[in-house]
């Protein structure tokens, strides 16, 4: 599945908020957020102090455009994931956010055995982990209840995978997912709520944008 592959930090600073896609460098000096926090390009400074005074069709493409980012998933597999939300019963807005939440790439990141979603997907792509016990290499798979990810033997021995759960420790699984460090392994519980979900993402803009 293809993935976005340019100048990364260009997105927060594009969405004027961190979206935390490289990991530990989100949290240090060097983030581009802390350095020049206003939109790319030529007038981004003009831009950047309009602020959200757009149109009601602006907020609705940034929120996508937002969510969309916050992820890694690119357009068309987007509007796939919402077609999907359209067809469940419930909320559509919420039953999208929890798809997302249940990618395979996503799970990894919650767990704490990556340092992004970027990272994790990565992981994936390299076939580092199984689910339900067969391996697994698709970043985009969506989790159920009851599905349980574990890290696999050989790559149990990478001091990589041991440093970066001895990291994961200090840092608090999602509440839907039952982690087991010791095994660097976890299981879904539940569906994640809403208010388990990254806050800043605006589903109902979402759903507006899908269904002018
Ligand atoms: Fe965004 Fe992280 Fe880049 Fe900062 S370092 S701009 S939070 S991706």
């Amino acid at each position: 599945m293809a993935r976005y592959t340019g100048p990364v930090c260009k997105l927060c600073r594009r969405e004027g908020e961190k979206l935390f896609l490289k990991g530990a460098r989100c949290y240090s000096p060097k983030c581009a957020m802390e350095k020049r926090n206003w939109a790319p390009g030529q007038h981004g400074k003009a831009t950047s102090a309009r602020g959200d005074r757009g149109s009601d069709y602006a907020r609705q493409l940034r929120a996508k455009q937002r969510a969309r980012r916050t992820y890694g998933v690119l357009e068309r597999q987007f509007r796939r994931f919402y077609s999907l939300s359209l067809k469940k019963r419930g909320l559509t807005g919420l039953n999208l956010l929890q798809s997302l939440e249940l990618r395979l790439d996503n799970v990894v990141y919650r767990l704490g055995l990556a340092d992004s979603r970027a990272q994790a997907r990565q992981f994936v792509n390299h076939g580092h982990f199984t689910v339900n016990g067969i391996k697994s290499d698709i970043p985009s798979m969506l989790l159920k209840v009851g599905d349980v990810v574990v890290l696999r033997e050989r790559s149990k021995k990478l001091e990589f995978f041991k440093e970066m759960a001895d990291f994961a420790e200090k840092r608090p699984a999602s509440m839907w997912l039952d982690r087991d460090l010791k095994s660097y392994s976890g299981r879904v519980t539940r569906f994640p709520e809403r208010a388990e979900i990254d806050g800043s993402l605006d589903e109902q803009l979402i759903v507006e944008y899908y269904s002018r």
